[in-house]
Formats: C-alpha cells, structure tokens, sequence
C-alpha cells in the first residue's frame, strides 16, 4: 500500500475529482471546484497577559458562494493550517449543499492553543481576528461560526466588534451565539442532533434496531458529547461502551452512562479515570466491535493502517474528514455503511441557516419547530444521499458529492460562471 497523502486539502480535491469523474463535469466547472474562490491570511498582534505582544497566524477562506453567502466556523487550533481551512471551506460547500440550505461554504482558522491562553487573551485574539477579517465578513458575504475549541462566549466577542466596526447590530453576521444574542435555541446540539437524524435513517436501511445498538465516540466536545447523550434521547439506546478524549479514552462492555459521564468531562476535563471503566486508547476505540462508531475529534484518525479493522456497522462521521479515501474504499468492501461527514454533520450548520433566518426576521423560534425542521432537512439530505448511492452504486461519500457537486455546478451555471 503507498503512503496516503493526508494534506486535507488534497483529500477534498481527490475526492471531488472522482464526483466531477462520474458526473461527467466539463473541465472549466470542475477546475474552477478545485480551489477556493477568496481567502485571506492575517497576522494578529495580541497584547499578551504578561505585557508581551504575541503575533497569531489566522485565515479566513470563501471557497464557493454561487449558493449564497459562504457559511463556515472557525478553528482555534496550535496545529491549524491554510490547506486544513481550505479543506474545511471546501466541505463546508458540499455541506450547505447536500442539505439544500442557500449558503456556500467558507472556514476559517487561527494558530494557537487556547488552552494555553486566559479567557482576557482569548478575548483580545478573538476581536484582533475581527478586525481583521471584518472587511470580508457579513450577512450577505461569509458567517462564521464555532468550530473546534471556539464557543459562544468567542462568538459573541466575535459579533460584538463587528458591531463596534460597523455601528449597527448586525446579529446574523456570526451563529453559535449565546441565546441571549440572537443565538437559535437548539443551535447547542444540533450538528449531534443531524448525524443522530441521520443514524436514524441508516439503521432502517440496514434494519438495525437504533434503540439496541450498541455505540463508541472518539472525541469528546460538543459534537461527541452531545452524539452521546442524543443517541439515548432520541433513540433509546443505552448502550454507550466507549468514549475518549485528547487525553485518552475509557471503555465499558456493560455500558457507560451518557450523562454521568458528560458530566464528569465537563468536571474535570478529561473522560479519563471514570469510575467504573477501562482505559482505552483512541486507536482501540476506532476498532471496537460497535453498531455505532463516531469519529467526533479530528481528520485522519481512520486510514489504510486501520480500516481493515474497523469492526462498526456504522460509522457515523461527526467529525470533518477523519477517514481517508483509501480508508473508504475499504470501508466500502468490508460494509461499513459509512455516513459521510458533510452530510452527517450538517445539523450544525442547518440549526445556524435557521439562526441567520431568525436574525433577520427579529422572531424566534421554540425547540419543537427547531428539531422538526431539522429533522426534515437532515431526513431529506440522508434519503437524497441514499437514492444516490443506490442508483450509481457507489459509497455514500461519493454519493454525498454527486449531489452536493451538481447543485452547486447548475447554480455556477445559472450565473453564468462557466
Ligand atoms: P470541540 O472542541 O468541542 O471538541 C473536540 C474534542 O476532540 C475534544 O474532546 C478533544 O479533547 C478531542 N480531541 C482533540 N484531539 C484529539 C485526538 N487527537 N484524539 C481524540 N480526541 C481528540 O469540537 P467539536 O465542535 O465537537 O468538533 C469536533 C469535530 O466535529 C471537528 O471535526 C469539527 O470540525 C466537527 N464539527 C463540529 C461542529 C459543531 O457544530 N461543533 C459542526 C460540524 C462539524
């Protein structure tokens, strides 16, 4: 086997390049899918607590926005990199859709360990970002959102320059707000939510009993912690029997308890030394034999190394990109009925479309009519995902980007793009 290329970018191009194949795309909209349309790199002078002065690399890239405005969170990450945002920005386009919401996709991203700053620093970095990138943002060209180790308190420091720079409350020009702000009540939730939705759906297609299925989480923030407690909520099942976090994981045959356990993360940070478990590591996790499996962390953690041994019925991809596409060809073989990130969790980015459309209208919505149009979107996205995959026989990755290609190819078309 050759040494993958695990340059995210690289992927998302590989991976387009093989829907642009099969669509039979002509070659002026394929090369024009294969790269972002804008990005911006900034240098972001911060006053450090210690009285220094730290320069932060950020980023901010508007892959496509034939759609609509570009839509995209950003990342604060000591490992981020532009190729790592350009591959985000590129999902965050098939994302918006595969779940046939008017937006394109964009990313953003900024160097730096924000478990090493204080919460004054994060602040100051968090505003220095908006003043920078401020220009190119807005509720008709690009709304970002949170994304990992970013959070409400960020995005409300995030919407509060904007509003300083322009003079006026422009809510919808940031999502993942804190509800007092304009947030969308379940916007919390939501990406777990949409892949739960969408689990839902695969394990009728499979004839799986959701509320028997067994389940395993790598990752443990918003997206896995909510998967966690979601998939005994919304599906009844009560069998989580492995979750694991940067630091490590824990692993319990019998079942750990969802919410005991969230709560002991968000305790004391880490899923590690649970009473009542065994220590697991990240890698043993992804090989556990579960009904469920949910990559909620990061990129590349299943790949030709280890997809032979990848043992779940389903794989449920919360996280972007954590599955290689030699790791998929193999998947595929071995039927593992994969739920592609971008439509798994593409109830984040719905539940914030909704809180743009609240913003703008100044009405907002209760929980019930949140959930039921998600659900709908998400329901709708996996069958159209599903048909695909049925009709041209290929795995529902591939499938996903024939749709999501196709409706942002005739949007390009229609204004005359190429
Ligand atoms: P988060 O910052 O809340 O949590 C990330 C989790 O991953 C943490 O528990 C962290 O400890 C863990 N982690 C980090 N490195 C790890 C490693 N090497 N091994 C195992 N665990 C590791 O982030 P999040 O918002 O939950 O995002 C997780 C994934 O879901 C990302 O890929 C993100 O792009 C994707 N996603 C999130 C949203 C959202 O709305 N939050 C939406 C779409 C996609």
């Amino acid at each position: 086997m050759p040494d993958e290329k695990l340059n995210p970018f690289k992927i998302a191009q590989q991976q387009l390049d093989e829907a642009a194949k099969i669509l039979g795309l002509d070659p002026g909209t394929h090369a024009a899918l294969r790269e972002p349309m804008r990005e911006l790199h900034v240098s972001l002078p911060v006053r450090m607590d210690d009285g220094t002065v730290k320069v932060f690399k950020g980023f901010r890239v508007q892959y496509n926005d034939a759609r609509g405005p570009t839509k995209g969170g950003i990342r604060f990450h000591p490992e981020e990199t532009i190729d790592t945002v350009r591959a985000l920005a590129a999902w965050m386009t098939w994302k918006t859709a595969v779940v046939d919401i008017p937006l394109g996709g964009g990313k953003g991203g900024i160097v730096c360990n924000p478990k090493e700053m204080s919460p004054g620093e994060i602040e100051r970095l968090s505003r220095q970002y908006v003043r920078q990138v401020g220009r190119i943002i807005g509720l008709e060209k690009d709304v970002p959102a949170p994304d990992v180790y970013t959070t409400p308190q960020i995005m409300a420091w995030m919407m509060d320059e904007f509003y300083w720079q322009k003079g006026y409350n422009e809510p919808g020009v940031i999502t993942g707000k804190p509800l007092a702000l304009g947030g969308s009540k379940g916007r919390n939730d939501a990406t777990a939510r949409g892949g739960i939705y969408c689990v839902r759906e695969a394990a009728k297609t499979l004839g799986l009993d959701p509320s028997k299925a067994t389940y395993a989480i790598q990752g443990f923030g918003n997206a896995g912690q909510y998967a966690a407690t979601l998939m005994n909520e919304v599906l009844g099942s009560k069998k989580l029997v492995a979750v694991s976090d940067s630091k490590g994981g824990v692993y319990n045959p019998e079942g750990i308890d969802a919410a005991t356990v969230v709560k002991y993360k968000l305790e004391t940070g880490e899923v590690k030394g649970f009473p009542g478990t065994k220590p697991i590591t990240n890698e043993e996790l992804l090989e556990l034999k579960v009904d469920v499996l949910f990559p909620s962390a990061l990129e590349n953690v299943i790949t030709a190394k280890n997809a032979g041994n990848i043992k779940a019925k389903i794989v449920a991809e919360l996280a972007n990109g954590p599955t290689t596409p030699e790791a998929d060809e193999i998947l595929y073989k071995n039927n593992v009925f994969v739920i592609p990130d971008f439509l798994c969790n593409a109830g984040g980015v719905t539940v914030s479309y909704f809180e743009m459309v609240q913003n703008s209208y100044n009405f907002y919505w209760e929980l019930p009519e949140v959930h039921a149009r998600l659900d709908g979107k998400m329901t709708k996205a996996f069958n159209d995902v599903y048909k695909m995959h049925k009709d041209r026989k290929v795995h529902m990755r591939v499938a996903a980007y024939l749709v999501a290609v196709q409706r942002v190819a005739e949007a390009m078309r229609f204004r005359g793009w190429v």
